[in-house]
């Protein structure tokens, strides 16, 4: 089974996701978004093995915990799609939104031909939905019914598309390519606020019902 665990972080109230195999004990953090200790505090409380870290995408809010994250664990997996490398090097945007972000440490995993990724014995799609950033991915487990979807869907809203990067028409061409086959049921685990599911989008969204 899948162990999700959410956590509203930093500034901005960005959701971080520890994710874990309850057999096998492996997680992953999606986003880190910030209080690397907080993160390393959770996943020893559950006597989890921290594999790898995910990033939906590179703006500032969703990574500041990956510093020190990698400090403590400098081999662990740290991926990106390279689309957002020119966001990550710029620091995530930070200093444009007069936020102080230390040193960030060099993407080791690039997502842009990884078609899966694995956690313990289960296994998620890498989607590739850019639009709010250039290199945004998505990460989905079917079994589960899961989607970790950024900065792409909220509840009743989309990502902004007006920061450096942003296309609106590529953003609403990822989410219905990629996120609309999905099943009602599906479960969107967002960067921002709270989950919802694919069918309430699909009928309340007011993006997708224009
Ligand atoms: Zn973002
Ligand atoms: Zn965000």
């Amino acid at each position: 089974m899948l162990t999700i665990e959410k956590h509203s972080l930093g500034p901005i109230g960005t959701n971080c996701y520890i994710v874990a195999d309850s057999e096998t004990k492996d997680c992953v953090v999606i986003d880190p978004s910030d209080n690397a200790k907080f993160i390393q505090a959770r996943i020893a409380a559950n006597n989890w093995n921290l594999q790898a870290l995910w990033l939906t995408h590179a703006h500032w809010d969703h990574i500041l915990a990956v510093p020190g994250l990698m400090a403590a664990t400098p081999d662990l997996p740290l991926a990106l799609h390279s689309g957002d490398k020119g966001l990550y090097d710029y620091g995530g945007g930070a200093k444009m939104m007069g936020v102080q972000i230390p040193d960030l440490p060099p993407i080791n995993m690039w997502l842009d031909d990884v078609p899966t990724l694995t956690l313990g014995a289960h296994t998620f799609k890498v989607l590739f939905v850019p639009g709010h950033a250039q290199g945004h991915v998505a990460f989905y487990h079917a079994e589960s019914n899961s989607l970790f979807g950024g900065d792409v869907l909220f509840q009743q809203s989309i990502g902004r598309t007006d920061l450096p990067g942003g296309s609106y028409e590529v953003l609403m061409n990822s989410i219905h390519t990629h996120f609309m086959p999905l099943p009602d049921e599906t479960v969107v685990y967002s960067g921002h606020g709270e989950n919802t599911t694919i069918g309430a989008e699909r009928r309340m969204n007011p993006f997708l019902t224009m």
